[in-house]
């Protein structure tokens, strides 16, 4: 809707969108970061490459590296894993629909490419000097690695991508008790525990309760995830299992607790609704508004939020799927540099971590802070202020918001805008008639709100691979843009920012919903859901495979399961 209307110039919608920015929002560029920014190289030093160093190989590592210019930079990579995995289908592999080794891509096979300019180094950042700008590494290689597994790297630059891990919220026995699905491994081990759950509850000599509790699958969390793997394990359970174990195909359970009132709330109100419609007719049972406090080996320990009241559920397998946070690397690297109070990185609006030179942050690992947004929006609006009388007129307020869209070109919507909450306030009396003035106090708390509800852009392959491409060219063009910097005007003064800032453009997302449908939310406000959409997905997501080869893997694996349905051998 905000979309529609910000291209109609249309100044109140201009303040809504503008309200609406997020990650992709406004940043000013202190004078010593554009300093930093520009780099001043001496001409000897030009002649050597300066050393690059990036932490992951995850969405966003991978596509920086993917265009990455090399002739400029001495490259090289560290990450635990040696492979690129296609996340969005790992609940695919958690059920055997799609194979582990379908949705990988050997990191080596992507830089092979790039005629063995760039290094690869299978292991652990454990620490980052921003001070000496150097990182130290581990390699995660156990047994019989003769020589040190321990190494340092020097880094003229450093691009941290290195992802987020599971939140548990320090709820005690998750860790413990509770599957993840965040890496490969998780999904194989969730393949493993389910036909586990259903061995198990064969057995002779165990009541029917007992029965029940193994096949018990509790899901907590009711994002994309979590819908996405209820959905995957039904499919599996009602196409493949209850063939293969029909004593029991009655006593299975699926439920997913929600602590909000529906599931997928960050999608549209009507995929929202149409998901727990069919979760209600597929018999898989959504507990909203209710906290999970604590999880042990048989049970988990609920409180409805409503009444206060704590009970008790057994379960067979419990998945924990409720957001991300920080990993402990990066975790300690913002300590050090005064941002240990924060979830995850903040870095302004050309991905550079504050607070620190010649560090990029990108990915879930990192968020785009929009306080200092925030603050530059409200001094424009006190220096158009002349008399200090706190209100604007309707027409200078107006050239206020033109003012802002000038100087940061840069202003983008944030697509979940609709979930924002109305400031049309700001225009309108409690009438409904348009007002004269617009209040400073009343414009501030207008942006709080906005702020406290847009926080960060979405942590999705989508923003990490926007970010990865974006950044990529900035190092690219990084001596043109010396001379001739193509970004937005300085907040203050008359020069230019050195490139133009990180613009998000959100492509859509999709929901699984099993039973061959799924729901889409489309740009422009567009909805679908149904078997069409199955189809939809099924063409986006092969077309979007990094490689011929996982390409051909992916397609053959979903054309396996229709043919003979999905193996159920515990291996
Ligand atoms: P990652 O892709 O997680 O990569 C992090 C990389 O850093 C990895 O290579 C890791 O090995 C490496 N690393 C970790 N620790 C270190 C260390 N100490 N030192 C060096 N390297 C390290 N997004 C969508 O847009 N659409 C979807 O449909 C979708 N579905 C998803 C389904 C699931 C099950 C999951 C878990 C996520 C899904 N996402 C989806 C989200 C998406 O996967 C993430 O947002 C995306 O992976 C973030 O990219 P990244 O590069 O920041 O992190």
């Amino acid at each position: 809707f905000i979309n529609r209307v910000i291209h109609a110039h249309s100044t109140p919608y201009k303040l809504l969108a503008l309200f609406s920015v997020s990650g992709g929002g406004l940043v000013a560029f202190s004078d010593s970061q554009a300093e930093s920014g520009r780099h001043g190289v001496e001409p000897s030093q030009k002649e050597s490459k300066k050393k690059l160093v990036v932490l992951g190989t995850g969405w966003a590592g991978t596509s920086f590296l993917k265009d990455l210019d090399i002739s400029s930079y001495d490259v090289q990579v560290v990450s635990p894993r040696n492979y690129f995995a296609f996340t969005p289908l790992l609940p695919s592999v958690t059920c055997g629909t799609v194979e582990a080794r379908s949705i990988v891509e050997p990191i080596r096979n992507m830089i092979k490419k790039r005629s063995g300019e760039i290094n690869f180094w299978e292991a652990d950042c454990l620490k980052i000097d921003a001070a000496n700008k150097r990182v130290f590494c581990q390699s995660n290689l156990d047994a019989n690695v003769v020589g040190s597994n321990e190494f340092s790297l020097e880094y003229d630059y450093l691009v941290i991508a290195v992802g987020a891990q599971v939140n548990t919220f320090n709820t005690p026995g998750v860790l413990e008790y509770c599957h993840f699905l965040k890496e490969v491994e998780d999904a194989q081990r969730i393949r493993r525990t389910v036909i586990d759950c259903f061995e198990k509850a064969v057995l002779p000599g165990l009541s029917e309760e007992e029965r029940q509790t193994n096949l018990h699958f509790i899901i907590v969390g009711g994002g994309p995830t979590g819908v996405e793997f209820a959905a995957e394990l039904h499919d599996f359970v009602q196409e493949d299992l209850v063939k293969l174990y029909p004593s029991v195909k009655d006593l299975v359970k699926i439920t997913v607790i929600q602590s909000g009132d529906h599931i997928l709330n960050t999608f549209d109100e009507r995929i929202s609704s149409f998901a727990e419609q069919k979760f209600q007719r597929d018999g898989i049972e959504v507990l909203t508004g209710s906290r999970v406090v604590n999880v042990s080996d048989k049970f988990i320990n609920m409180k409805m939020k409503s009444t206060g009241e704590v009970f008790s559920v057994p379960h067979g397998m419990v998945l924990w799927s409720t957001g991300v946070g920080a990993r402990p690397v990066v975790k300690d690297f913002m300590e050090q540099i005064g941002q240990g109070n924060r979830r995850v990185l903040a870095t302004d609006e050309w991905l550079r971590v504050k607070g620190c030179q010649d560090v990029y942050a990108l990915g879930d690992c990192a968020t785009i802070d929009q306080r200092k947004i925030m603050e530059d929006i409200l001094t424009i609006f006190k220096a158009a202020d002349k008399d200090n009388s706190g209100t604007l007129t309707m027409d200078e307020f107006e050239d206020v918001i033109e003012d802002i869209l000038v100087r940061y070109p840069q202003v983008e919507l944030y697509l979940t805008s609709k979930h924002l909450p109305d400031v049309t306030y700001l225009l309108k009396d409690a009438q409904g008639n348009e007002r004269e003035e617009v209040n400073y106090e009343e414009f501030k708390s207008a942006l709080c709100l906005v702020d406290s509800q847009a926080k960060s852009l979405p942590a999705t392959a989508q923003v990490a691979a926007q970010q990865g491409a974006y950044l990529s060219r900035c190092f690219n063009i990084r001596e043109q843009c010396e001379t001739n910097p193509e970004g937005p005007r300085l907040f203050r003064g008359s020069a230019r920012h050195q490139f133009r800032p990180f613009r998000y453009k959100h492509l859509g997302q999709f929901a699984p919903l099993g039973g061959d449908q799924a729901a889409a939310e489309l740009p422009g406000d567009w909805v679908s859901m149904g078997h069409s959409t199955q189809w939809l997905w099924y063409s986006v997501y092969a077309s979007k495979q990094v490689s011929w080869r996982t390409r051909f893997l992916v397609v053959s694996d979903w054309g396996r399961r229709y043919i003979f349905g999905r193996d159920s051998s515990r291996i």
